[in-house]
């Protein structure tokens, strides 16, 4: 039995490694030439090393830390610093907020808490929340605070994890997710960092494989006939038992299907939201944060939006992260790299003193993937989200968008969980 499995990131590696190991023999594809699809370490050279894609792991997101442990790699956890907050030119902490900003936090946690007790998991069973669905997360917090300071603190807080603007996020979605955060012991969000990248995790789960992956391959069409279930490459055309695709939304949206796939996967697939996130990493000749005994995290309202030390090697890298409508003014300047230092430089000016080089990472325009992550926007929990990981025939779908971690590395690796039972229980 041979199953094809299209898409090299960490839900396609893990479904391959789950299926060899339950006996099947696995042909792996994949359009770009290297493994890890949104997982890319970049390693610049001289020490320079840091994440262009994916880089957090929460601490309750045991089957990714499970999956290092398997190759004995061990999370590195998150430099304890306090993060760095600073709003109107006013600079405060994390943990020493300002009252306004920490009374609108509380006051956004209960009212979600309260909603949540009503809901029950899949996020879809919620029928009854019609109204939930309908409604966005930025019109939530703006009801439930009442400063700027506050409405802007948890707006930037919970910007990060959905990768866009507020506006664009349905409320039962998020608190479908925010349900994952109830039993939380105080903040573990962003807690690890893999040693020397992902690109050492994927490169280990390649190495674990039997097949030999097929890199290059860009899949355009899968068809079935009599003869079987056919995938499509530029050069050429294999034929599978049955397949897992793996694909971001966008990118799955460009294959052709014969026959077609149903209009209720069609839809979802069209509808599932895709973030707009951003990175820009500037290499420094020091660490001048640590020199100014901070971390490097801060949270700003300016059109850096989020800092970070990203630094993985010897030499210090800081990485900004915007996320939604400014990710998209970022990404049509000539130049987001020195046009960023100009805006570190107002927030921190020993910045341009240290500079060395940079670089951009824009995943809105990257042709496999089209977005950064997934999200769930108003109306598609109800309408459509049951139907993105449904089977059709033959053809399985797996990849961060279909599972209930939707957006994280988490969740790419319960989808391929998810997916192997699905075809174990399909091929008998
Ligand atoms: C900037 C950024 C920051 C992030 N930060 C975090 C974070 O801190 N924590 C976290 O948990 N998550 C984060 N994520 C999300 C995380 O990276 C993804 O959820 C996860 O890597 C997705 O894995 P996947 O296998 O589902 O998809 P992908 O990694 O996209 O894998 C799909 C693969 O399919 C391939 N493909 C696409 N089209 C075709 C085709 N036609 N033919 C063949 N192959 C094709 C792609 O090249 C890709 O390799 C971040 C993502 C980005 C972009």
């Amino acid at each position: 039995m041979t199953i094809g499995v299209v898409g090299m990131g960490m839900s396609g590696l893990r479904t391959a490694m789950l299926l060899e190991g339950r006996g099947y023999d696995v042909k792996l594809f994949e359009a770009r030439g290297r493994p890890g699809g949104r997982l890319h370490t970049i390693d610049e050279g001289h020490g320079t090393l840091y994440e262009a894609g994916g880089e957090w792991i929460d601490s309750d997101h045991f089957r990714i830390i499970e999956l290092l442990k398997e190759f004995d790699m061990e999370p590195e956890a998150r430099p304890t610093w306090p993060q760095r907050v600073v709003f109107r030119g006013k600079t405060a902490t994390e943990d020493e907020i300002w009252n306004n900003a920490l009374e609108d936090d509380l006051r956004v946690e209960a009212a979600a808490r309260e909603l949540c007790r009503d809901l029950k998991a899949p996020a879809w069973a919620n029928t009854d929340h019609a109204e939930l669905d309908q409604r966005t997360l930025g019109d939530f917090l703006r009801e439930h605070t009442q400063s700027d300071e506050g409405l802007w603190w948890v707006t930037a807080k919970y910007r990060s994890d959905e990768g866009d603007d507020l506006d664009k996020i349905g409320l039962l979605g998020w608190l479908s997710g925010y349900m994952n955060y109830l039993d939380r012991e105080g903040d573990v969000m962003s807690a690890y960092r893999v040693p020397g990248g992902f690109r050492g995790l994927c490169e280990k789960m390649v190495a674990s494989l039997r097949t030999t992956p097929c890199y290059g391959a860009v899949l355009h069409k899968v068809s079935q006939d009599e003869g079987g279930l056919w995938l499509h490459f530029e050069r050429s055309k294999e034929r599978v038992d049955h397949v897992v695709l793996t694909l971001p939304p966008p990118a799955l949206e460009r294959v052709i299907f014969e026959p077609a796939l149903t209009v209720r996967k069609r839809c979802a697939v069209e509808a599932c939201g895709m973030s707009r996130a951003v990175k820009i990493s500037w290499e420094f000749d020091r660490a001048w944060w640590i020199d100014d005994g901070w971390g490097g995290s801060m949270l700003n309202d300016g059109p850096l939006q989020q800092t970070w030390d990203g630094g993985l090697g010897e030499s210090p890298v800081m990485t900004a992260y915007i996320c939604g409508s400014q990710a998209a003014e970022w990404a049509r300047l000539g130049d987001p790299v020195m046009a960023g230092l100009y805006e570190l430089h107002q927030l921190c000016p020993q910045a341009s003193e240290h500079f060395v080089r940079g670089w951009w990472h824009d995943w809105v325009t990257d042709k496999f993937a089209l977005g950064a992550f997934s999200h769930l926007a108003p109306r598609y929990v109800l309408e459509h989200m049951e139907a993105i990981a449904l089977p059709e025939s033959r053809i399985h779908f797996a990849g961060e968008h279909t599972a209930s971690w939707v957006g994280f590395i988490e969740g790419a690796v319960e989808s391929a969980e998810r997916v192997v039972k699905e075809v174990e229980a399909a091929t008998g």
